[in-house]
């Protein structure tokens, strides 16, 4: 009986039917789950770990002052950082290189950072076509930071209580 029974639902084309019907739903009814990708974008979590960048402070400075523990922490040892001491006393980076092949993005370098110079920013969209194109510099990692500082500092506020 229950041959028969598989013969005449594939003899009638039940299922095919029945899959199609269930296509025609989610056509018709059902709102899209996907997104028109480049035009459209889904949000981010303010904790997303995107392209690093080098923050500085609003009167131009940069924040980082070359405590090299972003280096010391980074489990891909994926940063290299040269520093010198200024005339004013200050210490800041001569060098500051991220190899972004190596990058896993943990975000250790963003935590063990002591005033939020290095960040993994919002940015997704740094696809390359050369591996040299992801061997960061300091310069590139500034100019990532000067691109994206408002969104940035948005997203660093948002997550302010939670650290
Ligand atoms: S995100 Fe992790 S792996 Fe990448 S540079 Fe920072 S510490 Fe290193
Ligand atoms: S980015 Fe932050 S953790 Fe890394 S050397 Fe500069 S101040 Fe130190």
């Amino acid at each position: 009986m229950r041959k028969m029974m598989t013969y005449l639902r594939s003899f009638t084309l039940v299922e095919l039917v029945r899959g199609m019907g269930l296509t025609l739903k989610y056509l018709l009814f059902k709102s899209a789950v996907t997104i028109n990708y480049p035009f459209e974008k889904g949000a981010l979590s303010p904790r997303f770990r995107g392209e690093h960048a080098l923050r500085r402070y609003p009167n131009g400075e940069e924040r980082c002052i070359a405590c090299k523990l972003c280096e010391a922490i980074c489990p891909a040892q994926a940063i290299t950082i040269e520093a010198e001491e200024r005339a004013d006393g200050s210490r800041r980076t001569t060098r500051y290189d991220i190899d972004m092949t190596k990058c896993i993005y943990c975000g250790l370098c963003q935590e063990a950072c002591p005033v939020d110079a290095i960040v993994e920013g919002p940015n997704f969209e740094y696809a390359t076509e050369t591996h040299e194109e992801l061997l960061y510099n300091k310069e590139k990692l500034l100019a990532n930071g000067d691109r994206w500082e408002a969104a940035i500092a948005a997203n660093l506020a948002k997550d302010a209580e939670y650290r």
